[in-house]
């Protein structure tokens, strides 16, 4: 019988993953070596407003995640994102009518996690740095040394090369794990609001399909439970983030300023203040498909969940950690 259990990881993943055992009576402790759960669904709040860095929309197909969902919207913790989302296909903008309906938290995208992480014990700004079984039972030690110990089984909800090193030499037998493509993020206060390109009313989000440098860009303030202030999230697309992970930021982000400048229809208002983010483990390149959106290997005690099990999405990550979960209860 497996009670005590620990999470490591309070991404998506492992926010499902804990809830539901938790909801089945087991004792969960997650850790996470972030200052707030919700790893690249985390947002940023700064003295220029609130940006999202990370994931910028989901959608849900699962029904059973439909139902989560469903409960949260009546809460005002998410709600649909229709946008204009446009696309820019050969200089074209063209309104989408997606086939699955777009939602974001509310205000932000964190405010999905930090819902799924109300009532869970959460150690932050935990990073564990190796595990080790001794008989029956698990023990972690975090950056300070500190052991945290007596873990009948542990699940690891972290993106896949950064499992790696923590399965080296403990649990091979789950090795390899996919690679993760990088993705460089930059966010701009304008001093403006930005001029709507013609005939468009209003755009939220746009894809840039033919940029050779980004892929999104998203204004933030027409976010549900946002308002003024325009606020940009722009994102690179991978070729050019995996070129670029070890440039320098600034520079970074003034190419991603420009190459906005380039694509956009109209001149761009004055920058009030801007800022980046480099994710180093964005998207899973293949995702690990084979699996049953999870691997465990029940001998060790150690199972692993993630976006990357199944696809580089928070409906996929929420799947994987979640039928993990329903697994482990059933063993
Ligand atoms: P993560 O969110 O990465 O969670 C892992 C957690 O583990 C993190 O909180 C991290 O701090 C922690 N951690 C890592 N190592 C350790 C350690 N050693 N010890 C302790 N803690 C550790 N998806 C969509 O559906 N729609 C989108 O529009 C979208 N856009 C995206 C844009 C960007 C820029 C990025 C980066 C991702 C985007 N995604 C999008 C993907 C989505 O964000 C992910 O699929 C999902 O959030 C992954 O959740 P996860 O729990 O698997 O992993």
């Amino acid at each position: 019988f497996l009670h005590n259990i620990a999470v490591v990881g309070a991404g998506m993943a492992g926010l499902a993953a804990a809830r539901a055992l938790q909801q089945a009576g087991r004792n969960v402790q997650i850790f996470d070596k972030g200052r707030r759960p919700g790893g690249r669904m985390s947002s940023r709040h700064n003295a220029h407003g609130l940006f999202d860095l990370g994931a910028q929309y989901f959608t849900v197909r699962d029904p059973d995640f439909l139902k989560l969902i469903t409960n949260f919207e009546t809460q005002g913790v998410v709600a649909r994102w229709p946008g204009i989302m446009t696309r820019h296909v050969g200089g074209q903008w063209q309104s989408q009518r997606p086939e699955h309906p777009r939602y974001s938290g509310v205000p932000s995208m964190a405010a999905l996690t930090d819902a799924l992480a109300e009532s869970l014990n959460i150690h932050q700004q935990v990073r564990i740095t190796s595990m080790t079984r001794t008989d029956s039972s698990w023990t972690l030690e975090d950056q300070n040394g500190r052991l945290w110990s007596g873990f009948d089984h542990v699940i690891v909800a972290i993106p896949a090369p950064q499992a790696t090193l923590l399965l080296d030499g403990v649990a091979t037998s789950l090795l390899p794990l996919p690679d993760m493509s990088s993705c460089w993020s930059t966010w701009v206060r304008f001093g403006d609001t930005l001029t709507m390109p013609e005939g468009i009313d209003a755009w939220q989000g746009v894809f840039l399909e033919t940029s050779p440098v980004l892929r999104w860009a998203a204004r933030n303030q027409t976010r549900p439970g946002q308002h003024e202030g325009e606020r940009i999230t722009l994102l690179a697309n991978d070729d050019w983030s995996d070129r670029h992970l070890e440039a320098d930021p600034d520079r970074v982000a003034d190419d991603m300023i420009e190459a906005f400048r380039d694509f956009y229809p109209a001149p761009l208002p004055a920058i009030r203040a801007r800022g980046v983010h480099r994710w180093r483990y964005a998207q899973p390149r293949q995702p690990a498909q084979d699996t049953a959106g999870y691997l465990v290997d029940m001998a060790k005690g150690l199972s692993l969940c993630g976006d990357w099990c199944i696809d580089g999405r928070v409906e996929a990550a929420w799947q994987s950690g979640h039928r993990l979960a329903q697994a482990l209860f059933h063993l």
